[in-house]
Formats: C-alpha cells, sequence, structure tokens
C-alpha cells in the first residue's frame, strides 16, 4: 500500500489570499485590528495556530476557547466570499501538472491518495472545491486535528488505515507539499517527503529541511512517479546500488548520470588487474 498525503496551499492550489483575508476579516469584527495576517507567518502552520497567533496580534492577548470557535465561525464563514473573490480576480491558481499527476495516480489499486493540510476541514473543502480537484482525496488530515503538522498527517494516515482495513507501516507514506514546514512534518512523523518550489515555501529553506525529492512542479511526471516507486528508472539503474545512502532523489540522480556501484565495481576490477600486473611483472 502507498499512501500519498497533498498539502493544500501551493501544493495543489493558490488561493490568490482567500484564506488571509477571511482570517484578517474574522479578526477585524471581533477585535478591530485590520490586518492581522501582516504579523507573522501564515505558511506551513495550521489554522489552529494560525487563527491563535491571529487573534493575539489583533486584540494582545490569546483568545478563550470561546473566542477561537467563534473566530473559527466568522473565517469559515466569510472564506467563500474570498475564493470567489480571488477567481474573478483571476488569482485562484491550480499548482501546474498537479491535476495531471493526480489524474496518473487516480484508479491504482495499491495507491490511496489523500490530504495533509494545516486547513480546517471546513475550510479546506471550500478551498479546493473551485478546482475539481476535491474528488480525487477520500481521506485527510487537516488543521482541525492538531497544532502539530506531523501529527495531522498521523491522523491522515490513521484513517486511510481504517478505510483500507489494513495496517500501514511508516515507509508506506509520501508526503509532498510547498514548505520546509510539509517536509519536516513529514521526517517528524518518519514518512517520505517531496516539496514542490512553485509555492509559497522559501527555496533555501526547503532545500535546508532535505526532502528526497524537490521539483519546480509536477510538470515533468517521470521524478515524481520515479520517487513513490510506481515507475522504473529508464536507465534501469537498481535501487540501493549508489555509493551514497539510497534515496529517492538520489535514484533520480544518479539514474539520469548512470553512475552506479557496477561501474565501480568495473573500475574496481581493472584496477586490481592492473595491480597485479604491476606487483606480478613476471607472469606475463
Ligand atoms: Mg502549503
Amino acid at each position: 500500500m502507498k499512501i500519498i498525503l497533498f498539502d493544500i496551499d501551493g501544493t495543489l492550489i493558490n488561493a490568490g489570499g482567500a484564506g488571509a483575508r477571511a482570517l484578517n476579516h474574522a479578526v477585524r469584527a471581533m477585535t478591530g485590528h485590520p490586518a492581522a495576517c501582516q504579523s507573522f507567518q501564515l505558511q506551513g502552520a495550521t489554522d489552529k495556530a494560525n487563527f491563535e497567533n491571529a487573534y493575539k496580534a489583533g486584540a494582545g492577548r490569546k483568545p478563550t476557547r470561546k473566542q477561537l470557535a467563534a473566530l473559527t465561525r466568522k473565517y469559515v464563514d466569510r472564506l467563500p466570499v474570498e475564493v470567489t473573490a480571488s477567481i474573478r480576480a483571476k488569482k485562484y491558481l491550480k499548482v501546474k501538472g498537479v491535476e495531471k499527476f493526480l489524474i496518473k495516480l487516480s484508479g491504482r489499486k495499491h495507491v490511496m491518495v489523500g490530504l495533509g493540510t494545516g486547513n480546517l476541514k471546513d475550510g479546506a473543502f471550500i478551498k479546493l472545491e473551485p478546482s475539481g480537484l476535491l474528488k480525487h482525496f477520500a481521506f485527510g488530515g487537516y488543521g482541525c486535528d492538531s497544532h502539530h503538522r506531523s501529527e495531522v498527517l498521523e491522523k491522515a494516515v490513521e484513517r486511510a488505515a481504517k478505510i483500507a482495513g489494513v495496517k500501514i507501516k511508516r515507509h508506506e507514506v509520501f508526503v509532498i507539499g510547498d514548505t520546509h514546514r510539509d517536509v519536516e512534518a513529514a521526517k517528524e512523523a518518519g514518512y517520505h517527503s517531496g516539496a514542490v518550489l512553485d509555492g509559497f515555501g522559501d527555496p533555501r529553506l526547503i532545500m535546508r529541511s532535505n526532502p528526497e525529492l524537490m521539483a519546480k512542479n509536477f510538470v515533468n511526471l517521470k521524478p515524481w512517479l520515479i520517487w513513490l516507486g510506481l515507475v522504473k528508472d529508464p536507465k534501469g539503474v537498481r535501487r540501493g546500488t549508489y555509493i551514497c545512502p539510497d534515496s529517492p532523489i538520489e535514484h533520480a540522480h544518479y539514474g539520469r548520470t548512470g553512475l552506479d556501484l557496477r561501474d565501480i565495481e568495473t573500475s574496481m576490477k581493472q584496477l586490481r588487474e592492473a595491480k597485479k600486473k604491476v606487483t606480478r611483472p613476471g607472469r606475463d
């Protein structure tokens, strides 16, 4: 079984700032602060954490449970308006190639595609609905599940296991996101991690978080499918035979260059032969 979890913002779609505008609207309604989201980094965090930070930025203190619930309601009520505004302004976009990728993944017997997002479940559905991509996701982990992204991912896997009726091992889970926080959460949970660079993440931070695969978007699906182990490397290079430790990105890289332990073995053999000739010159 392979479980593939997609982040939403910057990985599947770019909602043109609809989430931040909706949250600003909700905070303004409750505290009067006009632009609470400007004072902290929204991307890559869970909605639960973002809502607390936004309220704190607006009111100067942490929200009570009741205030947080009211803020959440106001956000969810406002989100469709802001998503529609983004669509009208032509700022609601799908990440390049993602639809083709999801179609390619669908209908496979041992592949389950789900969401692994910091968005609240309602927010996730509202944001994704206009993209037409929602039908590809049978389950998910959401920002309402936990403050911690890694726990959100684990929750998604738990739900997948329930649907499939099987136990899922950590190495069977692949997480795709657009920020270093997606990568770190995947690693924390013991899952594979891949990152798109066309989203909201800082490429240097993504690189530092060291995902197994980094790609601009999904226009070229080959590296993604090789990483997922769904297609064989065109050069037929065996996995785990490289000098460097085995990882999908190295697989893709060395697969391209053709550098393989077999090449090294041949060279070593030639060296050994040459050495024999030098140390025992009389025999030839
Ligand atoms: Mg994201």
